[in-house]
């Protein structure tokens, strides 16, 4: 890789709720494996739905919440197969090829960094396009840490050096910006609207800025500190 390369800004994106649509993973977490689950155990969904949404609340923000082999192993359904069963469902966000073909036009770099396992990435890859656009993508299954973990972003970094001052970094969730800043990213953006499926969330009530379509980050790089991929 030339200098000039290394001086090129990284925009990194999470995938789930930021490129795709969260409507998805909604639909097989809060409606389909509370219903299998009632099928499975014999159980009313009532019951699934009280004892999953526990288990929900126990493990948020871990790495075994994204494990689709944790959740296969606790609960008695195969996770990974109902989602395969339910793929058809799965949707970029709007905006989201506009704006990678146009970063990629553009010279910026592009790194897909996901708390999805890695069987959930790939078959995420499998029915939306998002490979041609990026140089780097990772599971936080393979750096053994959430991103919410600023020990993910330290792993990160030593597998694949990158200047933060340099990175921008784009996540629906609060906590996880909040491990990239405490690792010491400053251009940090949410998602204003990760699901289709629920309301517009309220800017004032994210402490990060928060874009609704995609291509509004240009509006951002353009009068950022990065430096400009044509000029650097
Ligand atoms: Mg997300």
């Amino acid at each position: 890789m030339s200098y000039s390369d290394l001086q090129r800004p990284i925009i990194m994106f999470d995938m789930d709720g930021t490129l795709l649509d969260l409507a998805f993973d909604d639909f097989i977490w809060n409606h389909c494996l509370p219903e299998r689950h009632a099928q499975v155990h014999q159980c009313s969904l009532e019951q699934s739905q009280q004892t999953l949404f526990q288990f929900y609340h126990q493990h948020k923000h871990t790495l075994s919440w994204y494990s689709s082999a944790y959740w296969t192993a606790k609960v008695g359904v195969d996770v990974l197969q109902l989602q395969y069963e339910h793929r058809d469902k799965i949707q970029a966000r709007i905006g989201c090829h506009q704006l990678l073909e146009q970063l990629t036009t553009q010279g910026y770099r592009c790194w897909l960094l996901t708390n999805a396992d890695r069987a959930g990435l790939q078959l995420k890859l499998e029915n939306i396009q998002l490979s041609p656009y990026f140089e780097l993508m990772i599971s936080s299954e393979e750096l053994g840490h959430a991103k919410e973990d600023v020990e993910f972003w330290q792993k990160l970094q030593q597998l694949h050096p990158f200047d933060p001052a340099r990175a921008v970094f784009i996540d629906d969730t609060v906590a996880v910006l909040k491990g990239a800043e405490d690792f010491g990213i400053t251009q940090l953006f949410s998602i204003l609207q990760p699901s289709s499926n629920k309301g517009v969330r309220v800017a004032t009530e994210i402490p990060y800025p928060a874009l609704d379509h995609l291509t509004e980050l240009f509006d951002y790089l353009e009068n950022s500190q990065v430096i400009d991929a044509k000029t650097a």
